[in-house]
């Protein structure tokens, strides 16, 4: 689905970002793995990728630094002849009541989950612009859509990156680039991990389909927005989260 095509997912070296990228591969993208600390992750991903016959490689960037996402994509100008997709999937998530949460805590999650979308894609649609082609995918969340108590500041940077993935793509549709959002329910990952089990099941119990989600069942809606099926859907958010009531 995705063969010839050059595709770079932050966040790659773990969860669905890391689903998102060996789906993609198995698809015959070349994929380039970003990640900021799990180093080992992203290099043994890469070898699985290239063991399974398939192209990866990896870059190492702090996506909420300027310097960083610069340097990234530099070496992406460097290495490969165009960006075909983007997915900005790096996300943190913390959660504290309002009286609790601090401005330290406010500019690390916007930091990375905003500035960090805004950042690669404004690097990314420079390159994208010139193809007049390119599928751009941001990562938002229910959250977003729905707020939690205990998720403010989350909730606020998903929000946001809906707002900014809307008139992205209207900015962009004119050079043949589409941006989509993808808001994800309970998804299995290390992001959410410290839930504690009474809230889990409270949140399982409100899902039609009777099931958490995995990072596969997102990395399915980023595969179909990465190609070509997808050619005429931009400034669409897609909910994955199994039909799931809000409480
Ligand atoms: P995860 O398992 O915690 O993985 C997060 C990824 O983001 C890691 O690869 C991490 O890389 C990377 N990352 C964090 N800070 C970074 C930074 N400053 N620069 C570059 N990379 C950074 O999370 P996940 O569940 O897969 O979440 C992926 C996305 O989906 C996030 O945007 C999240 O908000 C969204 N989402 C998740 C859920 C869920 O239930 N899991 C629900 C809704 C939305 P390193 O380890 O290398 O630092």
């Amino acid at each position: 689905m995705l063969s010839g095509k050059v595709m770079l997912i932050t966040g790659a070296s773990r969860g669905i970002g890391k689903a998102a990228a060996l789906l993609a591969a198995a698809n015959h993208a070349h994929v380039i793995i970003n990640y900021n600390k799990s180093e080992d992750r992203a290099t043994e991903l890469v070898n699985q990728i290239r063991e399974m016959g398939f192209y990866a490689s990896m870059v190492k960037a702090d996506v909420s630094s300027e310097e960083d996402v610069k340097a990234m994509f530099s070496y992406i100008k460097e290495k490969h002849s165009g960006l075909d997709v983007l997915v900005n999937n790096a996300g943190i998530m913390k959660n504290s009541l309002l009286s609790l949460s601090n401005t330290e805590m406010f500019y690390q999650i916007i930091g990375v989950n905003l500035k960090g979308t805004f950042l690669c894609t404004r690097y990314a649609s420079n390159i994208m612009r010139k193809q007049r082609s390119g599928k751009i995918i941001n990562l938002s969340s229910v959250s977003g859509l729905n707020g939690d108590a205990g998720q403010t500041v989350y909730s606020a940077s998903k929000a946001a990156v809906i707002g900014f993935t809307k008139s992205a793509a209207r900015e962009l549709g004119m050079y043949g680039i589409t941006v989509n959002a993808v808001a994800p329910g309970l998804i299995e990952t290390d992001l959410i991990k410290d839930i504690k089990n009474e809230v889990r099941e409270k949140i399982l119990s409100n899902i039609a389909l009777g099931r958490i989600g995995i990072p596969e069942d997102i990395a399915k809606v980023i595969l179909f927005l990465s190609s070509d099926l997808a050619d005429y859907v931009s400034g669409e958010v897609i909910v994955v989260d199994g039909c799931q009531k809000i409480m």
